[in-house]
């Protein structure tokens, strides 16, 4: 019998690594899991607090999986079949490694800058890593990074990528976004549904604090 060395679905585990869930990461986890659903891959969101009321765009989303356990407790006969995605790995990611790992395991993290490495939390327990390039993702650019690079089997250096974009908050001003995104088909850089508006009452804010 041939062996399958390609399972074709591979399951994306973001490790919800926050004590809340904020607006910005609810709307990366809501655009995983629609992306995820479309592509045929399964999304599991994992170490979800039981204390925690999941916002009203992830209850009962499509495509998405909710899990209290951790990674280590759900995966713990297949730890060999995990890839880390870490900006700290020593290995870029390639399509062939869509023939090793069914497990694709990422921080949910709400990005920072400068980065705290807080991904460090998931590279103690001994994972394999594999990194996305230099520059640091938001969470949901890392798994459509990783998902176009082993389902589609596109190498890393042909994705199209934007470095920092800078999004028109108002009529005057703009604000510089410190990620890496992919370009969509319409030249702007992917972001979950909703985003743009987030950034732009988030900069409201943050004047109305300076003020
Ligand atoms: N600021 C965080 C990173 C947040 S990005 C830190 O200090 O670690 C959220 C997740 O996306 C990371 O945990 C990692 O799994 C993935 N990621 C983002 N950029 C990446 C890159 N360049 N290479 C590999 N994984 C990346």
């Amino acid at each position: 019998m041939a062996t399958i060395n390609s399972p074709a679905v591979k399951t994306f585990v973001v490790e919800h690594l926050d004590p809340e869930l904020e607006d910005w990461s609810s709307l990366e986890y809501g655009a995983i899991a629609s992306e995820c659903h479309d592509a045929g891959a399964k999304f599991l969101l994992s170490s979800v607090p039981t204390s925690l009321k999941l916002p009203q765009n992830l209850q009962g989303a499509r495509g998405l999986t909710v899990e209290t356990r951790g990674i280590e407790e759900i995966y713990a006969d297949r730890k060999d079949k995990v890839c880390l995605l870490d900006p700290a790995a020593s290995k870029d990611l390639s399509p062939e490694d869509g023939n090793t790992f069914e497990i694709f395991l990422f921080g949910g993290i709400l990005g920072d800058d400068p980065p705290r490495d807080r991904t460090s939390e998931l590279r103690k327990k001994g994972y394999q890593g594999r990194r996305l390039g230099p520059v640091q993702m938001t969470t949901d650019t890392a798994v459509r990074v990783t998902r176009m690079v082993v389902h589609e089997k596109v190498p890393l250096g042909q994705v199209p990528y934007i470095d920092h974009p800078e999004i028109k908050v108002s009529e005057n001003e703009s604000t510089e976004m410190p990620f890496r995104y992919v370009i969509g088909k319409d030249g702007q850089p992917i972001m979950p549904p909703g985003m743009v508006d987030l950034i732009k009452k988030d900069s409201e804010k943050g004047l109305g604090d300076l003020l």
